[in-house]
């Protein structure tokens, strides 16, 4: 006879069935050899680093935004959660052009969006073009686990905002004197150099957040909010609602959050190819990045920020800075804004 000999995932995970415990199973995920415990990586915008007094107070929300998803991983708890409440802190900060501190459009007012996604099951949801909702990441988490769809835009996705009962505010309440500032610099910018495509302040910092996680159970996430380009005509719908565009999550490979330049992110299937290269290409994680930053997207077009299934993380971009910060079980912890 012989003696079966069981792992000690084995016992615990048969330990968590007797005792009904989802909370002993979840402590009892190690990763398997070589592949970090949790990772996660945030971006708060590319573009030129932000100015004066600004650069401290968005690292300081940003260290801030990278204690909540941390705590959260830590805990056993799941990517998904991690990346819709560090992006919820952000929503709420002026600082970045995302809910509360969303840029000007052309017609004064502001139209946000935001995506989600799910590496495990490829579940994802987003809303676009929305006037009135205070944390688009979570209705566009709602529209992933509460609709057949993947997509919401404007008026369909605030009457979707009210059947869940998702707080909304006046579009007013997205003003602030600095954006204003910067759009008033836009138009006349725009006014001088009209038809190129490309938004004449590509070099200004342009504050759109995201946020790539791996938890403990080994699953990815990935999320990005933002109000768009200043200036932006009314209904211009940029990458960051466009999963495969600015947002893509695969367990088998990356989880991916892009800023910058958004139709250059959608022409170019950004955050999609990171994922695409991995998988056909074999190349790792930072230079499938790197080269999708340098050979196919322009100079100053914007950043990308990615975990990987191994808990590798890419923070890269080809503007003068990007807003960013990451950490992992393995101790790292970093806050940075320039190069
Ligand atoms: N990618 C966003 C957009 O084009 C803007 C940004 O990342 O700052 O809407």
């Amino acid at each position: 006879m012989g003696i079966t000999l069981f792992s000690r995932r084995e016992i615990l995970s048969a330990a968590s069935i007797f005792a009904g415990g989802y909370a002993l199973q979840l402590q009892a995920d190690e990763p398997p050899a070589g592949r970090k415990r949790f990772a996660i990586a945030i971006h708060g915008g590319a573009g030129k680093s932000p100015k004066g007094d600004e650069a401290p107070a968005v690292e300081k929300s940003l260290a801030e935004a990278l204690g909540i998803g941390e705590k959260i991983l830590k805990e056993g708890g799941t990517s998904l959660d991690a990346v819709e409440q560090v992006i919820r802190f952000l929503e709420d900060d002026p600082l970045f052009n995302a809910g509360r501190g969303a840029v000007f459009n052309a017609a004064g007012g502001h139209e946000l969006d935001a995506s989600i996604m799910d590496g495990k099951t490829k579940a994802c949801g987003a809303v676009a073009a929305v006037r009135t909702i205070r944390h688009p990441i979570s209705l566009s988490r709602l529209v992933m686990e509460k609709t057949r769809h993947v997509l919401l835009a404007s008026d369909g996705a605030e009457q979707f905002a009210d059947e869940m009962k998702v707080e909304r505010v006046e579009n007013s309440w997205f003003d602030t004197e600095r954006q204003r500032k910067n759009w008033e610099k836009e138009k006349a910018e725009a006014a001088k150099q009209s038809g190129t495509g490309r938004s004449p302040l590509a070099s200004e910092h342009l504050g759109t957040v995201g946020c790539v996680a791996l938890d403990t159970h080994g699953n990815l996430a990935a999320g990005t909010s933002t109000g768009g380009l200043t200036n932006k005509k009314y209904g211009r719908v940029g990458d960051s609602p466009i999963v495969g565009a600015g947002t893509y999550a695969d367990n088998a490979t990356c989880a991916v959050s892009c800023t910058g330049i958004g139709e250059q992110f959608i022409r170019h299937a950004v955050a999609y190819d990171v994922s695409a290269r991995m998988a056909y290409l074999k190349q790792p994680l930072k230079e499938a990045v790197a080269e999708i930053l340098a050979k196919k997207l322009r100079p100053n077009d914007g950043g990308i920020i990615a975990v990987g299934a191994d808990g590798t993380i890419a923070m890269d971009f080809s503007t003068a800075g990007m807003a960013r910060a990451a950490a992992d079980s393995s101790g790292r912890r970093e806050v940075k804004i320039g190069r």
